[in-house]
């Protein structure tokens, strides 16, 4: 149980359901569009970022955060851009880490963690995501053309030191930049007792680095790459989102592919996601959205009228997302926006 509800019911009974009867009980909040890196897939070299007004300030977060957990939501990712360069960011982290939550989590590239890993679990902070797509400096320097490997792998030790419940390795795999590391960061992440996920990159956002048709490497590729030297047995386990899991034999650890490609997942979607500036997303995949900043910034304070305007929201939850590689994206919002 969490900090300041001892004695009391934990969670409240949820109460955002779509017409699709689908119950969204998971938050991830992206606190700022911004980032120490520039990973090719999710960025532009050159980014102009959200003028500070129009980001949602940390008491706003805070209080939209409870307003969904009033609702029923149960567990809060918080994301990014990197969360962990919004400045104060670790008051936010404490209030949430007091909600009556399942679950806070973080995903972050890593790059602050020397400094925040053991803050972050005294927030309570239960699992933390860490990207990393490669373990040669120089192409990690390629991939996210600004970032020190270094760095990132100190960050990774202070977060092993600091006890998280798990560490999963998130991975974008790009086909002729990466795809030959996947056996390496598999082997990576089971040595040190963590988790690893593969992903396809997804069409969010326009990318002048590179053609993403040309660059998919598909979740079957890297899993039959990855049962040529270990086995992998399937698990029931699931997230209600787009990874399916496999247990390593050899090292008792997951790992997991998110394929919006090659597997639809959007049946069992649980999630919302609140974007910097106050959008509450119903889809990654689609613009159906809701105004949220709008709404605490027009009547400050009134609890009631956000639950509304979250109750109302997911009238316009859609089906599914459509994601096509081979057309233009539809989606003109880069990932930093959007959370991941
Ligand atoms: N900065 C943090 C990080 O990198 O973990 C959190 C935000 S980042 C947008 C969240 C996740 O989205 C990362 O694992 C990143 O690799 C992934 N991502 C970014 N752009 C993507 C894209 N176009 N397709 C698929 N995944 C993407
Ligand atoms: Fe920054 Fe994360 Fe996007 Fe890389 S994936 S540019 S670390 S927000």
């Amino acid at each position: 149980m969490n900090g300041g509800l001892i004695g009391m019911t934990a969670y409240t009974t949820p109460q955002l359901i779509d017409r699709f009867g689908r119950t969204v009980n998971y938050l991830r909040i992206s606190v700022t569009d911004r980032c120490d890196l520039r990973c090719v897939y999710c960025m532009e070299e050159e980014m102009q970022f959200l003028p500070r007004a129009q980001v949602l300030t940390l008491e706003e977060i805070g209080f939209i955060a409870r307003a969904f957990v009033e609702l029923g939501v149960q567990k809060i990712r918080v994301t990014g851009g990197e969360p962990l360069v919004r400045r104060n960011i670790m008051k936010l982290m404490h209030e949430l880490g007091a909600l009556p939550l399942r679950e806070l989590v973080l995903t972050t590239n890593g790059s602050q963690l020397a400094r925040y890993a053991a803050e972050l679990k005294a927030a309570n902070v239960k699992r933390i995501n860490v990207s990393l797509d490669s373990l040669k400096p120089d192409r990690f320097r390629q991939i996210t053309r600004v970032g020190d490997l270094k760095v990132v792998l100190a960050g990774i030790e202070a977060a092993r030191e600091a006890g998280f419940e798990r560490i999963k390795i998130n991975a974008v795999i790009l086909k002729n930049r990466n795809h030959d590391e996947v056996l390496d960061l598999t082997r990576f992440a089971g040595d040190r007792g963590m988790d690893i996920s593969f992903i396809e990159e997804m069409p969010l956002g326009v990318n002048s680095d590179h053609d993403r048709a040309e660059a998919y490497y598909s979740s079957d590729d890297i899993r039959r790459d990855l049962e040529r030297h270990c086995t992998l047995i399937p698990t029931a386990e699931t997230t209600g989102g787009p990874s399916r899991y496999f247990r390593i034999q050899e090292t008792g650890t997951r790992v997991g592919f998110i394929s919006p490609h090659s597997h639809n997942f959007c049946h069992l979607c649980n999630r919302v996601r609140l974007t910097a500036e106050g959008r509450l997303l119903l889809c990654l995949g689609q613009e159906h959205s809701v105004d949220l900043r709008h709404v605490v910034r027009a009547h400050p304070g009134a609890m009631e009228i956000l639950k509304q305007a979250i109750r109302d929201s997911m009238a316009i939850k859609p089906r599914g997302h459509d994601f096509n590689l081979a057309a233009q994206p539809v989606i003109f919002r880069h990932m930093n926006m959007t959370g991941g």
